[in-house]
């Protein structure tokens, strides 16, 4: 996984360049088809990443969050102009066409080996001026092999929340999560907190309220006599938090409106990893391993259970009663 490891890391430092750069300039968004917003940032993280990918694994197919046919309506040639002009400051080579392909190259069905990734997962965080993440995963035989979490707002010191900020989390099945620094690439080891008094347990949360049934959380959370107040972040970047020992345990349940939601298999892959090579576990609410086989969603599971271990079986006993 060496060739892997370091495409991944130069890929989603490079992209997290990016992201900063258009958040410095706090541009408007756009917004798509289904009414969710993107920015510019979106489809030049995502340029970049499958660039990178396409140059070192040619074989190996995408499955990335963005596609290019916006930026190719005749009203938004401005956008792509902008999207050009941020990929050719670490490209500077890069033409329009060659951009759009890049993009495009994240729109592949799944194979035995394939790479999902969002180039920037929490766009209303990132919009914000909050959390976000750049999520690159591996995954072979429908398992995660690497995962690569960038959170260039995420503090690296989090006893220090308005200190430097930045942090690489990369995973690799077998070998640990390190975290690297985005200005320092010494990597750190992380590791979850591995708690199970309820006084210092911490719950994890969405910003965004709809995104989770916030009633079963507080009830959960009261099942297991957690008294701590819930952290709130947008994005991976809660993933990232369990794993190094920020909280105890996110979970994803689906609102009692849509019961039968489905999670993007690039809203989790490099979450998980990371958390589960920092010690923590990653189920599904009815404690099914998560299955990254079956296309784009993950199908077979319903909701999320990432917790830092200790607590992952009590947590089961309560969202597996609730179904
Ligand atoms: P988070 O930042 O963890 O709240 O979630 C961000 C992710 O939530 C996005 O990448 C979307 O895929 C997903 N999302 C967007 N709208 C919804 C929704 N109404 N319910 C659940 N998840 C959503
Ligand atoms: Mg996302």
């Amino acid at each position: 996984m060496k060739k892997e490891r370091q495409t991944a890391i130069a890929a989603v430092t490079a992209a997290a360049r990016l992201c900063e750069t258009v958040r410095q300039q706090r541009s408007q968004p756009l917004t798509k088809q289904d009414a969710s917003p993107v920015t510019v940032a979106d489809f030049g993280a995502q340029a970049i990443v499958c660039q990178a990918l396409a140059a070192n694994f040619p074989e190996d197919p995408v499955i990335g969050e963005e596609d290019s046919s916006m930026l190719q309506q005749p009203d938004r040639q401005e956008d792509l102009t902008r999207v050009v002009n941020l990929v050719r400051n670490i490209l500077p080579q890069a033409t329009p066409e060659e951009v759009l392909q890049w993009i495009d190259r994240g729109n592949n069905e799944i194979a035995s080996r394939y790479w999902t990734l969002d180039p920037i997962d929490g766009t209303k965080g990132f919009i914000r001026g909050d959390q976000y993440a750049i999520a690159l995963a591996l995954v072979e035989n429908g398992a995660l092999k690497l995962g690569a979490l960038g959170c260039p707002a995420l503090p690296i010191d989090p006893s220090h929340p308005e200190g430097q900020k930045g942090v690489l989390f990369l995973a690799v099945r077998g070998e640990g999560t390190q975290m690297l620094s985005l200005g320092d690439p010494t990597p750190t080891p992380a590791k979850v907190n591995p708690t199970d008094d309820p006084q210092r347990l911490k719950l994890i949360t969405s910003v965004e309220s709809r995104h989770s049934d916030r009633d079963k959380q507080k009830a959960l959370a009261a099942a297991l006599g957690m008294t701590l107040p819930a952290l709130r972040m947008d994005s991976q970047a809660k993933y990232a938090a369990v794993a190094r020992g920020d909280a105890d345990l996110y979970t994803r349940i689906p609102p009692p409106d849509r019961p039968n939601k489905r999670e993007n298999i690039w809203d989790h892959a490099a979450g998980a990893i990371v958390l589960e090579e920092a010690g923590g576990q990653v189920t599904d609410l009815d404690g099914k391993p998560l299955d990254f086989s079956l296309g784009a969603k993950l199908t077979a599971n319903r909701g999320i259970v990432a917790s830092n271990g200790a607590i992952h079986d009590r947590v089961l006993q309560f969202t597996q009663q609730e179904n």
